[in-house]
């Protein structure tokens, strides 16, 4: 058995690297000038930019390239699905469960969770490693990235460590499997566990991979404090971060809870993309602020996780009961895992709702549909977006609506995508 695991793991990591390289070999990707297609899109006059069909805004050949790479992605992306469902399942076929039971007997509980937490952790990395590994390497193939060897293994190690402090702490609830309702246990500690994630994680953890530093003085600055006033954001404080260092591609974002909420620019989008532009997009960051997507974000993801848990209380095979508990804990993490992947539609539905109204705020406070157009094409050129993906891609992966939605709603158009 332990010999067709490895052979299983061994084919997943084949998979995932022969279908980089396929995407890499079979998507002809032309050399892209960052600065051309912005001198395009840019010379592109208002009254096209507001009435023609998102395909022919984009440049035509990046957009078929794009839909050919974004195939070989999602082929990547379900096999990753099946290889996250799979390991806990490969854990007890490898009857590695049972050791669990045996592991350090004369070590304190909460030591002996920590240490299980810990493992099951580093066995769900050993399986998600390869598609870590391939989506960087595709990624600086295609030329979205420049993340180097060491940077990628600093980071990575880092991602590593705070998965296992993760498991270790989350396995403490192993401990409360012997309670009766043990779900509804676990759910009433997952509530402050999500704020306390919610608010570590911009403060200590994204430091460590990025750095954050307010934005100095500058006319855009002051156009968009202007913005944020007239949002209602009267304290909001403007960030930058160096996302260059991992990737080509241009982004915002908010986070943080309270008087630490930030809006952060990113230095590809504020180094590459004109004024107004990047006053749309802080627009939409603005818009997460002002509805407070944060902290509905934070609040959906612990009651989808609690109903998830709930579920698997109620769902619990009758011969994994009268289990050791640490026994148990793997057969309810598989359950967890094929809960999570079923679950992925649903948090992913609600994400681009809450993407969908950031949107249409950006209008109502910054009105310029141009530059939202503007914005959309270079995405799509830049990051090879696909216009239009198939619908159960956008269902399972999409956390954003399509980029052909989202520019013919700035149109104020029938959305061409379907
Ligand atoms: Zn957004």
């Amino acid at each position: 058995m332990r010999a067709r695991v490895l052979i299983l793991w061994v084919a997943v990591a084949a998979a995932a690297g022969v279908l980089s390289v396929a995407q890499v070999r079979r998507c002809p990707h032309a050399t892209f000038d960052r600065s051309a297609d912005a001198r395009r899109v840019e010379a592109i006059p208002v009254e096209r930019l507001l009435r023609d069909p998102a395909a022919l805004l984009v440049d035509a050949r990046r957009q078929r390239e794009a839909v050919c790479i974004a195939g070989y992605s999602r082929a990547r992306a379900v096999l990753s699905l099946a290889a996250f469902v799979f390991a806990p399942i490969a854990f007890m076929l490898l009857g590695w469960h049972r050791a669990l039971e045996r592991l350090l007997p004369g070590a304190p509980r909460p030591a002996r969770y920590a240490v299980i937490g810990a493992l099951l952790s580093l066995w769900l990395w050993v399986w998600g490693v390869p598609f870590d590994v391939a989506g960087v390497l595709v990624a600086r193939a295609l030329g979205l990235s420049r993340e180097s060897a060491a940077t990628f293994l600093s980071n990575e190690s880092a991602a590593l460590g705070l998965q296992l402090l993760a498991g270790a702490v989350l396995a403490q609830a192993i401990s409360t499997l012997r309670r009766p309702r043990w779900s509804l246990r676990i759910a009433a500690v997952l509530a402050p566990f999500a704020v306390f994630v919610a608010i570590v994680v911009p403060l200590w953890i994204a430091p460590l991979f990025n750095s954050y530093r307010p934005m100095p003085a500058s006319p855009l600055r002051d156009a968009i404090e202007r913005q944020a006033q007239r949002a209602g954001l009267l304290h909001a404080r403007i960030f930058e971060t160096n996302l260059s260092a991992q990737s080509e591609l241009a982004n915002a974002f908010v986070f943080g809870f309270w008087k630490t909420q930030r809006i952060v620019v990113g230095d590809t989008l504020l180094q590459r993309y004109g004024r107004d532009d990047v006053l749309f997009v802080l627009a939409h960051e603005m818009g997460h602020a002002v509805h407070g997507d944060v902290y509905r974000g934070v609040f959906w993801s612990w009651l989808l996780g609690c109903a998830s848990i709930v579920l698997i209380e109620l769902l619990e095979p009758r011969r994994l009961r009268p289990l050791p508990p640490e026994r148990r804990a793997i057969g309810l993490l598989a359950m967890a895992a094929v809960l999570a992947v079923l679950a992925q539609p649903l948090g992913n539905a609600l994400s681009r709702r809450v993407e969908h109204r950031a949107d249409a705020y950006a209008l109502t406070l910054n009105g310029d549909r141009a530059a939202g157009v503007r914005t959309f094409v270079r995405f799509a050129d830049e990051g090879f977006g696909q216009l239009c993906p198939p619908r159960w891609a956008t269902l399972f992966f999409g956390t954003h609506p399509p980029l052909g939605e989202r520019i013919a709603f700035m149109q104020n158009l029938p959305d061409d995508c379907h």
